[in-house]
């Protein structure tokens, strides 16, 4: 194991920041400039990977994969376990660098670190739980022998707004499955995702089987890696338009692709429901990451019976977070992930109010950094731009509804797929709602749904395959059929 000669101490932290190729932490030709979005200047530097570096990266990967495929799967299970272990025990600054880079509250950050620390746990125990099939073929002619192999080097391309979990979400899965990996960080948060690594190499993962190339140039970096025959799968986490570049480059191979992409949304509230019950839910459905999730809750449909009475407990509710820096764990919501990102924000506010929407905003958020206060638009009608876009942000439109049936047709009015909210009566109404809504994942009176055991993804256009749960790890295997004569 390398100690890291590229290390700097970041709000506390030793994190590496070189580029971490075959098991060594290589200082970059170039720097990329990592951004504190709560102070509004530069944080840190990281090595920035040009295309040589990413080849290197898939060259170490593919050198490794033969000996870590074969590792018996108890090894790299027990690996894992360090990982999360490891992992468990420095919560906290996993955390603090996740609030620097990133900007969000605390909590938030506490939550995904743990949350990302449990994809090792989770996969440390599949690794060994993988079935084959071995039974006679119904002809009685042979023997049908399935068995499930990694499919190589995995290239994995992770967003800002969970800079920990979502590489775990991917890198767990992969080396379990017995593939090596080349992660590539957002250039927004590179210094979470080198962290784990640092983690994984501590946990005892040998040379090469992990690597991370943060870089300010992914498009022509990830093209020429995902040309590379010696890639094997893709595994992409962001917004949607990138994700359909990225399928035009690996329909070229017919590479594998596993898409995690954008959201948006529905949250009804159903006639009959509970409104406190709704407001709690609401105010994690949208608020959790300050609203930066593909799984925020975008667009909320409230029965005319309950919808004035859930905006005024709604907005009573968003009034008394605290915004400020997430260093500060008395602070409930902390910033957008830059200053940028807020703008594109508030822009949509101010098209909303050109639409006829009334927003309102709560609290009173910090004026330097990229601090936002919640807004609830209230009159916006369906098909308006908030209803359509995928805000990032914490600004919650509400659309009257007057019936259930309204409801789902207007959820379903949209190209993506992947979470809903559902506040009903009871749950039977609840789980009848659920099947009639067309995204892969739908919380039935509650306001979250993400769990390391259950499949993550999306239907439409919010991605293909599934991250976590029982089939997570098959996004990084393949089915081989053995036919053996009798
Ligand atoms: P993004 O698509 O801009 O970037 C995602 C990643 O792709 C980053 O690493 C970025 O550097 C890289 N990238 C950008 N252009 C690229 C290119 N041409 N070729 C290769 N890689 C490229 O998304 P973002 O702004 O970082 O994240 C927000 C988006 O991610 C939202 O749309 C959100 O819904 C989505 N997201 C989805 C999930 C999910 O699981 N479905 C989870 C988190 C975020």
């Amino acid at each position: 194991m390398t100690a890291p000669p590229t290390v700097e101490i970041v709000g506390g932290v030793e994190v590496p920041t070189g580029l971490f190729i075959g098991g060594q932490w290589i200082p970059g030709e170039r720097t990329l400039d990592v951004r504190d979005p709560a102070a509004d200047r530069r944080l840190s530097g990281v090595a920035d990977a040009g295309v040589t570096d990413a080849l290197d990266a898939v060259s170490a990967a593919h050198a490794a994969f033969g000996p870590w495929a074969s590792a018996a799967l108890r090894t790299r299970a027990e690996i894992l376990r360090r990982a999360f272990e490891i992992m468990t025990a420095e919560l906290d600054e996993c955390a603090r660098l996740i609030v620097l880079e990133n900007g969000k509250s605390w909590a938030d950050a506490r939550g995904e670190a743990a949350y990302a620390a449990e994809f090792f746990r989770w996969f440390s125990e599949e690794a060994c739980r993988v079935p084959g099939d071995f039974r006679m073929a119904p002809a009685g002619d042979k023997t049908i022998v399935v068995d499930h192999r990694p499919v190589g080097v995995a290239y994995l391309i992770t967003p800002w707004n969970f800079p920990a979990a979502m590489a775990t979400r991917k890198l767990a899965p992969a080396l379990a499955a017995g593939c090596t990996a080349v992660l590539k960080p957002a250039g927004e948060t590179p210094l979470t995702a080198l962290w784990v690594a640092r983690v994984l190499q501590r946990a005892g993962v040998p040379d090469g089987v992990v690597n991370v190339i943060a870089t300010s140039r992914p498009g022509p970096v990830s093209e020429l890696v995902l040309a590379d025959r010696r890639v094997g799968a893709l595994s992409f986490t962001g917004s949607t338009p990138v994700g359909k570049i990225l399928l035009g480059q690996t329909a070229r191979r017919a590479l594998p692709s596993s898409m995690e992409l954008g959201g948006n949304a529905p949250l009804l509230v159903l006639e009959g429901a509970d409104v406190q019950d709704a407001v709690a839910g609401a105010m994690v459905a949208k608020m959790r990451n300050g609203g930066s999730a593909c799984t925020a809750a975008n667009r909320f449909y409230v029965h005319e019976s309950l919808v004035t009475e859930f905006a005024d407990a709604f907005e009573k509710a968003l009034s008394t977070l605290s915004i400020g820096s997430g260093l500060d764990p008395a602070n409930d919501l902390g910033a957008l992930v830059s200053v940028r990102e807020r703008d594109k924000v508030l822009d949509l506010v101010r098209r909303a109010e050109q639409e006829g929407g009334r927003p309102s905003a709560s609290g009173t958020a910090p004026t330097t950094g990229a601090f936002l206060s919640p807004y609830v638009v209230r009159g916006v009608r369906h098909g308006q731009t908030l209803t359509r876009e995928e805000i990032f942000g914490p600004v919650a439109p509400i659309v009257t509804v007057d019936s259930t049936d309204q409801a789902i047709a207007m959820a379903n009015d949209t190209d993506y797929g992947l979470i809903s909210y559902v506040f009903a009566k009871d749950r039977a109404e609840g789980i009848s709602v659920a099947r009639r809504l067309e995204s892969a994942m739908v919380a039935v009176n509650r306001g979250v749904a993400s769990d390391p055991a259950a499949p993550f993804g999306g239907m439409k256009e919010s991605g293909l395959g599934r991250e976590g749960g029982f089939a997570g790890i098959h996004e990084f295997l393949e089915t081989q059929y053995i036919a053996v004569d009798l």
